[in-house]
């Protein structure tokens, strides 16, 4: 059997070694280093996968995610109302604009920010922007979300670096994660479904205005060669990251498909013991599993991990500490029980190895050991 990993970057990468060393040696021969053809290709690609909505590449995830926020038109003291269980960026590039970061807490299901908490919070203070993450490949509750933010005047800007290709069905709003809200920042870092060899990123937009703004903003604010009309950054995405990821986005549906049937593997194997929760699919979303996250109803997590540990399964905690009682970010002096599904999550929840080349008798391995420790435990 081979060697179980988080996840795989190997076995995907020898199946498109052919192209990739093809698509590079024209890049190098090139020198078309910065801002090639392959970065507009890839830029119509993408636009055309989820559906038409305009597509601005940037270095990363998390410059997606300012550069977002600044085409808005956020401002220093703005309030931003975000999930307490996610991973950190969200918070960050808020924390870096001045703006004033407020938390809510997410459903314990799906593990999405939860609509009630923010509808409390809505109530209470004047928030300008709602930033739900679509988590472990899930798209979030977006009939609720867009409701909220009509209800209360908010911008919405999604964080889909998780879920690329998740599709949300609502009874309200329909369309692929990230082409909901107004703006949308999305990552390529190589572990995420759609990865390169490297850092990249994008912005979204259904808006055509938004995204110039982006645009601009990702090039140092200018308009024309050496005129800038606001203030910028720079973050571009390269010509080799973009040729990898159109060759990857080819595959995108494959891809999906076989994280998808390594979940379906799990569920079965996994389903009933006593003790677990497997993963909850929310009716409206097709799933795309860049987690497969299991809930601990029971006390245990640590033993758990270091027995699978010990076996050569590696496992991982997304996320241990909730976002309100991080150092950085706890401002408003938030206090444990602020949060308490979140909270609880973090306590409790387990991702197992997730990637689009897990064999059959690794998945066999992994769920017969899970089961065997809950069995003596
Ligand atoms: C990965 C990730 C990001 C940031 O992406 P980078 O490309 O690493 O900057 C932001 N939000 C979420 C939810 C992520 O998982």
């Amino acid at each position: 059997m081979r060697k179980i990993q988080m996840v795989d970057l190997q076995a995907q990468f020898e199946e498109i070694q052919p192209e990739i060393s093809e698509a590079f040696e024209q890049i190098l021969t090139a020198t078309a280093f910065i801002n090639g053809p392959d970065v507009h290709l890839f830029k119509k690609e993408l636009s055309d996968y989820l559906g038409g909505v305009h597509v601005v590449p940037c270095a990363n995830g998390t410059d997606a995610l300012q550069i977002a926020m600044m085409a808005l038109g956020l401002k220093p003291g703005d309030k931003v109302l975000a999930p307490s269980f996610t991973y950190v960026a969200t918070a960050e590039v808020a924390a870096l604009l001045g703006l004033e970061l407020v938390f809510c807490d997410v459903d314990s299901k799906t593990f999405n920010i939860c609509p009630n908490s923010a509808a409390g919070i809505l109530e209470r203070e004047n928030i300008k922007a709602i930033v739900p993450v679509h988590l472990f490949g899930q798209s979030a509750n977006m009939d609720a979300i867009m409701a909220l933010a009509t209800q209360y005047n908010c911008l919405v800007v999604e964080d889909m670096a998780q879920a690329i290709g998740s599709f949300y069905q609502g009874e309200e709003v329909m369309g692929f994660a990230g082409c909901i809200g107004h703006a949308a920042g999305t990552s390529f870092f190589p572990s995420k479904n759609l990865g390169c060899y490297g850092d990249g990123g994008a912005m979204l937009s259904p808006d055509s205005e938004v995204a110039a703004r982006m645009q601009m903003i990702a090039n140092h604010g200018q308009s024309a060669l050496y005129y800038h009309d606001v203030v910028g950054v720079n973050s571009r995405l390269d010509t080799l990251q973009a040729a990898v990821l159109r060759i990857k986005l080819r595959r995108l549906k494959e891809y999906t498909k076989a994280r998808q049937q390594a979940a379906a593997t799990y569920d079965a194997m996994l389903g009933d013991i006593d003790g677990l929760h497997v993963p909850v699919r929310d009716a409206k979303s097709t799933h795309v599993f860049h987690q497969y996250t299991l809930t601990l109803s029971r006390s245990g997590r640590t033993e758990l991990m270091q027995y699978l540990e010990s076996q050569g399964i590696p496992v991982k905690i997304y996320y241990p500490v909730p976002l309100h009682l991080q150092k950085a970010y706890n401002h408003q002096g938030y206090t444990v029980g602020a949060f308490p599904i979140s909270e609880h999550l973090c306590e409790h929840v387990l991702s197992l190895p997730m990637h689009t080349h897990l064999q059959s008798n690794q998945l066999e391995f992994i769920a017969d050991h899970v089961r065997r420790w809950f069995a003596t435990h």
